[in-house]
């Protein structure tokens, strides 16, 4: 073209003669001819590859509005800046299904979002064309029109439009209703801290296994028990919470549950925060799927430390009762058959001295008997009083020089002598007696014994005092406990452990006080109080 448009001048053909004018026209034409076919040609190719595009242009905008159509979010675009329904999917529609959404400004067709947050942002977007996301943002909308308001949850992006000048005429909503999703997700979450809650307000450790037997769950009073760092020790924690002793055969034990898949108890020492092992009952039972494979286990483990103190304890009392029963006894029984084998020629005094001795071998038995008779009453609440006034320092006087008679101790007494209480005469006796034997037994070495009797407004004290070896501080909250023995398993030396528990409990039933002041090598004082009342005049 620019080849022709530039012959068109016809400066270069003057000089040529008609013939040759005519050989250049012809040529010209020829090539005018091929010029304007290729031309033609071109036209036609272009014709077709536009055609071409625009179908497939069409296609690609039919097979987007489709699945803009189809698409399970909500998309609308919103025209203007009063935001005007330009176009939705009829999934946006399903938002609010009642509603005449299309057409209308969205404060019209939705008019209760005017006081929420998404005009501001809406309208932050078409000012600024900056992107907003909006994540589980909570509204208050109707689903039809006038409807009851209700509370829902949206996630969705608003985008600007741009027309051809680049300026924003309008916005670009995709929205999902997840409203579903965020109330199941709350009532998880608030059957869990209701769980935990539980959990954390029974007296057992409550905890979770996976079915491997790594904790996945514990309560607090797991973390109070253990002291340890649930997500750093979780780990390790059969080493770190398991006694040695048991740790090989409780992993044996847990190897066959799994394999039974079943359910079982154990019994183990369990590792406080200071160290101290304590015996734990552990009940495990596992939570299987549909087809049985276990999905995880749930266990408790609980405290059984007293009640296996308890059962020792009770172990160790029936071998010393038979123990201390058995000494008097054997004693009993040789002197009465000596006295039947020799009861023919028996010297007097042989005989006076087996009498002797059976005798106070049959008080021993009589003595324990009622001891453990007395336990039984005060277990069981068959304790009566049956008080009278008597004089304190007469009547522990009296009690004592029976002692200081069959033993070698110098008994002395300090304090009021005049002093009256209303009291179990009978039982207070039994209290005093029990302390004056013990300083018998324990302090063997102490010849003297101090009785004081203090007299105050509203009560009178009796101490017992002995220079024995006193007693470990640790041990003396537990003097007064049932069964308790210092050092239980020389039998040789000591008695039931109920002497002392029987003078608190005849003290309490007076409404007094039982107590001790004792430093090893120091010597003990056994105290008690009776309270007076108006009946405990001077006498
Ligand atoms: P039991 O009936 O076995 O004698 P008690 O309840 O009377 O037991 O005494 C409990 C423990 O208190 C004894 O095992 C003993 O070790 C200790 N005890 C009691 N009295 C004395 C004392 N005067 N001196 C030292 N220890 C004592």
């Amino acid at each position: 073209m620019p080849e022709i448009a530039a012959n068109l001048s016809l400066e270069p053909y003057l000089h040529l003669s008609s013939n040759e004018a005519s050989v250049e026209i012809y040529s010209l034409q020829a090539k005018f001819k091929r010029w304007h076919q290729g031309l033609r040609m071109l036209a036609v190719s272009k014709e077709k590859k536009l055609k071409s595009l625009n179908t497939s242009y069409l296609h690609q905008i039919r097979q987007f509005a489709d699945f803009v159509h189809q698409a399970p979010a909500g998309i609308c675009v919103l025209g203007g800046d009063d935001f005007i329904f330009e176009s939705l999917n009829p999934a946006y529609q399903q938002l609010f299904p009642d509603r005449i959404l299309l057409g209308r400004p969205i404060l019209q067709a939705v008019p209760e979002l005017e006081l929420q947050n998404t005009l501001q942002s809406f309208r932050h977007v078409y000012l600024t064309g900056e992107t907003y996301k909006g994540n589980e943002e909570q509204r208050l909308v109707a689903r039809v029109a006038g409807g009851e308001l209700e509370e829902r949850f949206f996630n969705f992006t608003c985008q600007a439009r741009f027309n051809e000048q680049q300026q924003i005429n309008g916005l670009m909503v995709c929205v999902f209703d997840v409203t579903g999703f965020v109330t199941a997700r709350r009532e998880v979450q608030l059957a869990e801290a209701h769980s935990r809650e539980m959990f954390d307000s029974i007296r057992q450790i409550a905890f979770t296994m996976d079915p491997t037997g790594r904790l996945t769950f514990v309560n607090q009073r797991w973390k109070d028990f253990t002291g340890l760092d649930f997500d750093r020790d979780r780990d390790n924690i059969w080493n770190l919470t398991m006694h040695p002793d048991e740790l090989q055969s409780l992993s044996n034990k847990f190897a066959g549950l799994l394999e039974s898949c079943t359910g079982g108890e154990f019994e183990f020492r369990k590792k406080r925060h200071d160290g101290v092992f304590l015996w734990h009952l552990c009940c495990l039972h596992p939570i299987l799927d549909v087809s049985g494979k276990i999905l995880f286990w749930m266990g408790t483990s609980t405290d059984i430390e007293v009640l296996k103190r308890g059962q020792q304890q009770k172990d160790d009392f029936m071998n010393i009762a038979s123990h201390e029963l058995k000494t008097p006894l054997t004693s009993l029984k040789v002197s009465l058959q000596l006295m039947d084998e020799r009861k023919e020629n028996m010297p007097d005094l042989l005989r006076a001295k087996l009498m002797k001795r059976a005798s106070s071998s049959l008080d021993k038995v009589v003595n324990l008997v009622e001891d453990l008779l007395n336990v039984g009453k005060f277990n069981q609440g068959h304790f009566e009083l049956n008080s009278t006034r008597f004089n304190v320092y007469k009547h522990v006087k009296s009690w004592a020089s029976e002692i200081e008679a069959t033993s070698q101790l110098n008994i002395s007494f300090t304090g009021q002598k005049s002093l009256c209480v209303f009291a179990d005469a009978k039982w207070i006796e039994q209290a005093v007696i029990n302390i004056l034997n013990n300083a018998i037994k324990y302090a063997p070495l102490s010849r003297s014994i101090e009785i004081d009797i203090l007299g105050q407004l509203d009560f009178v004290k009796i101490t017992i005092s002995d220079h024995g070896p006193g007693i470990a501080s640790e041990t003396i909250p537990l003097l007064f406990d049932r069964y308790y023995r210092v050092g239980n398993t020389n039998y040789e030396s000591t008695g039931l452990g109920i002497g002392l528990y029987i003078c608190s409990e005849i003290v309490k039933r007076h409404g007094g006080e039982i107590g001790v002041y004792s430093e090893l090598k120091m010597g003990t004082s056994f105290w008690f109080t009776i309270p007076l009342n108006e009946l405990s005049l001077k006498c």
